[in-house]
């Protein structure tokens, strides 16, 4: 499980996309149900599903989330269901959630997380990104910056944590991060152990 999280506007979702273009990675996004509304740009069932709060907390209510945060007024959580089914197919997936939500997360499912934390080279960098995005309202967008810095003070309880001053070497980094994370020891024990009882039987000539 790999966790991604950023202030709005520090390119989060740029870098997801790149993540699940990279065919080599073979990373599964995990689809989060929100109450925020649509924006124009999102697609029911893609970005998210979007639901009415009486949906959200008839989910947390029956445990049927596996996290779940307020971020920004509205509600946010991921589905435990869906992910169970993919992880069980032996995939990887992808989170794009908050830090309430990492947190939970980490909790919950210990070793098998990853945690990157993606920093803002500036903040007026976050408030020119968010204005260029023109998605959102400037009431919405001061919100978003006020919200910034309480995620950001929460940056020390990642894993890894990246500056995107530069698309292109920050995505290189997350590749790095996922190459690397993946060869660990206990991830490939399963699947190493036959392999190396065999090379063990080899006689070597
Ligand atoms: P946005 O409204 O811009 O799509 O997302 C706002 C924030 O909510 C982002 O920081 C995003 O990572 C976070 N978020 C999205 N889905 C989830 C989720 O399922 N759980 C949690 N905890 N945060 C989420």
């Amino acid at each position: 499980m790999l966790i991604l999280s950023s202030p709005s506007g520090a390119g989060k979702t740029t870098l997801t996309r790149m993540l699940l273009q990279s065919k080599a990675l073979d990373l599964t996004l995990s689809i989060s149900v929100t109450t925020r509304a649509r924006r124009s740009s999102e697609v029911e069932g893609i970005h998210y599903h979007f639901i009415s709060r009486k949906q959200f907390e008839s989910l947390r209510d029956t445990d049927a989330l596996l996290e779940w945060a307020e971020v920004h007024g509205n509600f946010y959580g991921t589905p435990s269901e869906p992910l169970e089914a993919i992880l069980g197919q032996g995939r990887d997936v992808l989170f794009d959630i908050d830090y309430q939500g990492a947190r939970q997360v980490k909790q919950k499912a210990g070793t098998d997380v990853v945690s990157i934390f993606i920093l803002p080279p500036t903040m007026r960098e976050l408030r020119a990104r968010l204005e260029r995005r023109a998605e959102d309202p400037p009431e919405i967008i001061a919100k978003r910056l006020e919200n910034a810095r309480t995620e950001i003070s929460h940056w020390a309880q990642y894993d890894y944590v990246l500056i995107n001053d530069d698309l292109q070497r920050t995505f290189e980094d997350l590749l790095a991060i996922v190459t690397t994370e993946r060869l660990r020891t206990p991830r490939l024990k399963e699947g190493l152990g036959a392999f190396v009882e065999g090379l063990l039987n080899e006689p070597g000539e």
